[in-house]
């Protein structure tokens, strides 16, 4: 134990002095290393939350740590009233990478998605020619794209939205994985609406993956109407899915793409949005910023990270070991009336669990996961995501797959 402090005064501190705004599982870590971390008693666990996809790479990745850490020796932070000599190699290196002329770089997922509907609304009056004032962006419902006042608006999710009124208008949602839903509102509205909105599986509502062919529909329906397709890949991209993007299932490439979270691998707030010269270009100096955003550090963090990506193809990993985990847990469906379903795309997954969406069934499986040495967190209703490290080998997530078992069986 490295800690004058003990688990359960660490936990008390947290209650007492921060916001109680999570909740979180009754284990304090202190460590991580690829697929594992460890508490402050030394117990170690397989890590299946990987921070909301963030630490696609692995805990403290050696590669990123060590870019981290020379990157910081040298220089931090600049603003971006200077040009800085890692942001324009970044830039290429990111934009060549996911083949678009030009990023906007931020620092959290929610900046990112900020970005986006700016400068969709932006495109939208100056390029398209919307009206003054009337510009809509189409989301779904069940969606999940951060915290913002602004993002909340367009939430469907109560606990994220009550009392935080008035929200911001200009936003309508239809059904997910329902392409009539979006056809109907661009037949009603197509003129006045800059872009649409996707998660290409929502992550957050429950490893939602939407019907086979219902992205490719949306993007061509978009096209069609002179509407920008924005992809949501802060959870889905950067090899998660088992592939380096999600929307490279249905081979689309959206007008406007938002990365965070993996972008830096869990080692720094990386985010940004990618998109063409024609889109990006409504934006002139003083019109949106950030003063971390496209720092030399997050630069030179997030092109290492990438390049580990693509280094250990965690693509592929992602592929097959997604393949083998739902092949697996399908049996155990067969096996425990406990588990309904299992549903995901490469290593993002989830375990439907044969209960009410208010019972605490998943939340309970979950802690006793947990003393079995696997950390997992339910999202909505009775499910629980299942998303480890993308560094796993099959070795592991055999024993992975056997604590699983061992307790449905104790359960
Ligand atoms: C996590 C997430 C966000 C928000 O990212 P933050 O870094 O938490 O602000 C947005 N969209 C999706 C799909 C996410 O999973």
């Amino acid at each position: 134990m490295n800690t004058n402090y003990s688990a359960q005064e660490l936990i008390g501190l947290e209650e007492k002095y921060g916001a109680h705004n999570y909740h979180p599982l009754s284990v304090v870590l202190e460590k991580g290393e690829g697929v594992y971390v460890w508490d402050v008693d030394g117990k170690r666990y397989f890590d299946f939350l990987s921070a909301y996809s963030a630490v696609n790479q692995g805990h403290s990745h050696p590669r990123i740590i060590n870019k981290l850490k020379e990157q910081a020796d040298k220089l931090t932070l600049t603003s971006r009233a200077f040009y800085n000599a890692e942001l324009g190699i970044y830039e290429k290196f990111v934009t060549e990478l996911f083949g678009f002329d030009k990023i906007l770089p931020m620092n959290t997922g929610a900046e990112a998605v900020e970005t986006a509907l700016k400068i969709a609304r932006k495109w939208g009056y100056e390029k398209k020619g919307i009206p003054a004032g009337e510009g809509i962006i189409v989301v779904c419902k069940d969606n999940f794209h951060g915290r913002t006042t602004t993002i909340i608006s367009f939430s469907n999710d109560e606990d994220a939205r009550k009392h935080f009124d008035p929200y911001t208008s200009g936003f309508i949602a239809v059904e997910y994985s329902n392409v009539d839903a979006l056809k109907e509102v661009i037949a009603e509205k197509g003129d006045k609406i800059c872009g649409f909105l996707v998660e290409p599986i929502q992550g957050e509502a429950g490893v939602n993956v939407p019907a086979e062919g219902y992205l490719k529909a949306c993007f061509d329906l978009c096209q069609e109407n002179n509407i920008l397709f924005i992809a949501d890949e802060i959870q889905t991209g950067i090899a998660r899915t088992g592939k380096m993007l999600a929307i490279d299932h249905e081979n689309i490439k959206p007008d406007m793409l938002i990365l965070g979270k993996a972008l830096s691998g869990g080692a720094y707030p990386v985010s940004g949005v990618l998109t063409r010269n024609e889109v990006m270009d409504v934006i002139h100096p003083g019109q949106h910023g950030s003063t971390y955003g496209g720092n030399p550090l997050a630069c030179a963090v997030a092109r290492e990270a990438l390049q580990v990506v693509l280094d250990e193809k965690l693509a592929d990993n992602a592929e097959k070991l997604g393949q083998i985990f739902r092949a697996e847990i399908n049996k155990l469906v067969e096996e425990f009336p406990l588990f309904k379903s299992v549903r995901g795309k490469g290593l993002l997954n989830a375990i439907l669990i044969n209960d009410t969406p208010e019972s605490d069934t998943a939340w309970n499986f979950c802690v006793k996961m947990m003393e079995n040495g696997l950390l997992a967190k339910p999202t909505h209703g009775n499910i629980i995501r299942f998303a480890p490290p993308l560094v796993m080998n099959e070795e592991q997530l055999m024993e992975c797959i056997a604590i699983i078992r061992k307790t449905a069986a104790e359960f």
